[in-house]
């Protein structure tokens, strides 16, 4: 008997490695992540205050449902954290799937469906977290189920982290798991929000995959001069001389600092282009300012996005001094947001912007930001990126452009950690942020259609990266 069992066994198993895996069943695995994804769009996540649990509990619910083993990790009660792995043979480093399950507030009255309604609406979901980022939250979750399900073979595990905090603290989420639980969530390769697909007109332009990003900072100015009666002029006012410096500040051009990921951006960005802004981007690449400055110059104006992406950029954002009309203050202060790029050096470049302020009664310091960690370049000839790249081919017949954010993103812990991050997203239309649906908008939604598209996207992706 024994040895009958054993040979149905061994025939079952050779049957089965010899089948090719049958295609999924997409027309019901669309079906399933539009119930998870209503579901949790459906739980006010907001950050302030946060409260992820729901969410949490929903996710636990999923994947323990199916087997998967999972854990919760919280810093503060309600402020819930979720792992789940899959096992992988081991012959390779995991590969953690990365998703935030909080989201910016809302102003009920700005919404035509309800904030929380996920309202399925002429091809679009509403609701807060649509696009940001609970379809990487339902993405990375089909895909463990999926996994699971077809019992896939894996070179490496697979690790889902549904995260809290990212809008609000970063202490309750990824710095918590970064600080107190890595080994949790130790990868070789990181894939979360920070890329997208780009629509416009209904057609895929091209994709974006955020590969590095800018660190924050902030400066503080501080001009000093002596107090006195607004009703006598004064030639060292504080709150003048602030005025000055402030301007030079912004109207300054910091030198431009290309990097793999900006290189690589442009010189692509160059070959999808008209004729007229392809120029521009490959002039932008030429080490001889005369080529490079008339396109630098350009951006300034008309592509603000890109002038920034080209070097560390200041912004001055915040002005405090004076206190009554009649009153010449001895301080006033401006608070300058700093994104600085990820292989400049902070005191090099205090030196530079206390040169253009070129003020003996103002003084240039570095202010306290909750900094990001500096970061690497994600590498793009990983087998990640290869992988990554060729979906986006196969999927969205698109371009892929290697991005750094202006922003920050929890990416940055875990690249500090010598993680190689990816940021990916599904395609949104390039003229819905102007009608005011983008993400952080007065309003949010997403293309159900589009939503479904990433689903086979991350699903073929992450196929590639560990599947044997
Ligand atoms: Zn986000």
């Amino acid at each position: 008997m024994r040895s009958l069992v054993l040979a149905l066994v061994l025939t079952t198993t050779t049957l089965q490695a010899s089948q090719p895996p049958a295609a999924p069943d997409w027309t019901t695995l669309d079906a399933e992540t539009l119930a998870h994804f209503q579901a949790i769009v459906r739980m006010d996540t907001t950050d302030p205050p946060g409260g992820e649990k729901p969410v949490a509990d929903y996710l636990v619910g999923v994947l323990r449902k199916e087997g998967i083993e999972v854990q919760t990790f919280e810093l503060e009660p309600g402020r819930t954290n979720v792992v789940a792995r899959l096992k992988g043979t081991g012959a390779k480093k995991p590969l953690l799937l990365m998703a935030h399950t909080d989201t910016v507030n809302v102003d009920a009255k700005k919404w035509s469906y309800p904030p929380f309604s996920a309202e399925r609406n002429s091809g679009y979901i509403y609701g807060r977290g649509t696009i940001d980022d609970k379809d990487n939250v339902v993405a990375s979750l089909m895909t463990m189920v999926m996994l699971k399900r077809r019992n896939v073979p894996l070179t490496r595990d697979v690790i889902f982290l549904a995260e809290a905090g990212e809008e609000g603290t970063t202490r309750v989420g990824i710095n918590f798991m970064v600080e107190r639980h890595y080994g949790a969530i130790d990868a070789e390769y990181c894939l979360a929000e920070g890329g997208s697909v780009t629509r416009t007109g209904g057609q895929v332009k091209f994709a974006s995959v955020q590969t590095l990003e800018k660190i924050p900072r902030a400066l503080s100015v501080t001009a000093r001069g002596p107090a006195g009666h607004g009703s006598v002029p004064l030639e060292n006012n504080a709150v003048a001389r602030l005025g000055e410096a402030v301007g030079a500040i912004a109207t300054w051009t910091p030198p431009i600092r290309l990097n793999e990921t900006t290189a690589s951006y442009f010189k692509r960005l160059a070959g999808i282009s008209s004729p007229e802004e392809a120029a521009r981007y490959r002039d932008i690449l030429s080490p001889d300012p005369n080529v490079s400055g008339p396109a630098d110059r350009y951006f300034r104006k008309n592509e603000p996005r890109h002038w920034s992406t080209l070097r560390t950029s200041l912004s001055p954002t915040i002005i405090q001094g004076g206190y009554r009309v009649n009153v010449i203050p001895s301080e006033a202060t401006a608070t300058i947001d700093v994104r600085t790029t990820p292989d400049e050096d902070p005191a090099k470049f205090l030196e530079l912007v206390r040169q253009v302020v070129n003020d003996e009664n103002v003084t240039v310091e570095w202010a306290a930001r909750d900094v990001r960690p500096g970061t690497g370049n994600a590498n793009l000839s990983s087998d990640a990126f290869r992988a990554i790249e060729a979906n986006l081919t196969r999927h969205y017949q698109a371009v892929t452009l290697p991005t750094m954010s202006t922003g920050a993103t929890d990416m940055a812990y875990l690249r500090a950690k010598g993680m190689q991050c990816y940021g990916v997203g599904p395609a949104t239309d390039t003229e819905d942020g102007p009608l005011g649906f983008g993400a952080h908008s007065d309003q949010e939604r997403i293309l159900e259609s589009e939503l479904y598209r990433f689903v086979h996207f991350l699903w073929d992706t992450v196929n590639d990266i560990a599947a044997r």
